[in-house]
């Protein structure tokens, strides 16, 4: 479709980054284009009907807010430990080397309300994952996930058998 050529002209690929033999999809050069940035945030609006649109730091906060701005719906951050203010829940996943810890507020949703979780690449599928458990465990109903570029050679929808997974482009 358009919009996904589009996406794909304005992600950027970054050899060796962070680390070597890595290629970092880099979307920066679509957040700064208007048209591309719009067009975005618009189709992530326009997806399903929700109550909130949850981001994933930090670039998950990026696409989600103005996604449920337009769509008229809350926006909820998953964060980083020690980053959220009040009580918490809190998921942790393997990561290459160690692991990494999320948390969302404990009271982030009304019980039952439908949930929309954002994210910019899926790529091992483990941070999605470990966000949706953690919607989940707030008493919300997940909907689905929407990504901007899932990388398919890692496998990570596979590790979402129990869950709607709706990537704007697959690579
Ligand atoms: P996963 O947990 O699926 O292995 O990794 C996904 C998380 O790492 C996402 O939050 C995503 O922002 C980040 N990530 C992993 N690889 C890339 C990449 O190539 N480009 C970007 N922009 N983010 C990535």
């Amino acid at each position: 479709s358009d919009l996904s050529r589009l996406i794909l002209d304005r992600i950027r690929d970054v050899p060796d980054y962070p680390a070597p033999g890595v290629l970092f999809k880099d979307i920066t050069p679509l957040l700064a284009d208007p048209k591309a940035f719009a067009a975005v945030t618009d189709e992530l609006a326009g997806l399903y009907q929700v109550d909130k649109i949850v981001g994933i730091e930090a670039r998950g906060f990026i696409l989600a807010a103005p996604a449920a701005y337009k769509a008229g719906a809350g926006f909820v951050p998953v964060r980083k430990k020690g980053k959220l203010p009040s009580e918490t829940l809190e998921a942790s996943y393997d990561l290459e080397y160690g692991s990494a810890t999320i948390e969302v507020h404990r009271d982030a949703f009304v019980p039952g309300e439908r949930v929309l979780i954002v994210d910019d690449v899926l790529a091992t599928g483990g941070t999605a994952c470990a966000a949706v458990e953690l919607v989940r465990r707030a008493g919300a109903d997940v909907v689905a996930i929407a990504v901007l570029m899932e990388l398919a050679f890692l496998k990570g929808r596979e590790r979402l058998d129990d869950v709607t997974l709706h990537s704007l482009v697959i690579v």
